[in-house]
């Protein structure tokens, strides 16, 4: 009986990792639409990033979904990739080699297993996309690799999109990107760092 009791709290749970950003509030979005959104929770990590609005964003795209919300420190984390020079891009560059965290997705994936199994959730969500993939650890093969390590599915529905094809479904969810997500590194909006470069070619783009 105690493992029925198990299977039966696993059944409907899902986690979905949520940076404030517009592909990850899609990936939430689809999740909150295939399940009940009060099964859904969705954690944001707080590394120490300097756009705090990923923070309050996310709070209150999951307040407008109707799911739950966690977030989970990792303070830790922040302060190694700044230590390895990661993550202290400022304006000026459309280079998105110029933020990326070595290992991130590693340890993002890894705490959401940790955080479903905590909650019996059966699956993890992360809102990769088609043009994250050429870092080493953002393509299918790396997430094909993590999956053989659990027994919880690791899921990436967004990983043949475009940033172009995240805009056009935000959209269609009701999502507004200018104020349900942030995709600037630095402060809200700086118009200048890598992600609000590629944010201002989705919206023109399509
Ligand atoms: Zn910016």
């Amino acid at each position: 009986m105690l493992g029925l009791g198990r299977l039966a709290r696993k059944r409907n749970k899902a986690v979905v990792l949520l940076s404030g950003g517009m592909d990850s509030a899609l990936a939430l979005a689809m999740t909150c639409k295939a399940v009940n959104p009060q099964c859904v929770h969705a954690i944001t990590f707080d590394y120490g990033q300097l756009n705090r609005e990923e923070l309050t964003r996310s709070e209150a795209l999951c307040a407008k979904l109707g799911c739950h919300w966690s977030q989970v420190p990792l303070e830790a984390f922040g302060l190694m990739a700044a230590r390895a020079g990661c993550g202290t891009v400022r304006g000026g560059t459309n280079d998105p080699h110029a933020s990326m965290l070595p290992h991130k997705n590693m340890v993002f994936v890894s705490m959401g297993l940790a955080f479903a199994e905590s909650i019996g959730a059966e699956s993890v969500t992360l809102g990769v996309i088609s043009t994250d993939c050429f870092m080493w650890d953002a393509g299918k093969g790396y997430f094909d690799t993590l999956q053989r390590l659990t027994a919880i599915e690791i899921r990436t529905p967004l990983i043949t999109m475009s940033k172009a094809d995240i805009a056009r479904a935000l959209e269609q969810e009701g999502i507004v990107i200018e104020s349900d997500t942030t995709s600037c590194y630095l402060h809200g909006g700086c118009g200048e760092c890598p992600a609000c470069f590629v944010a201002a070619q989705a919206r023109d783009g399509w």
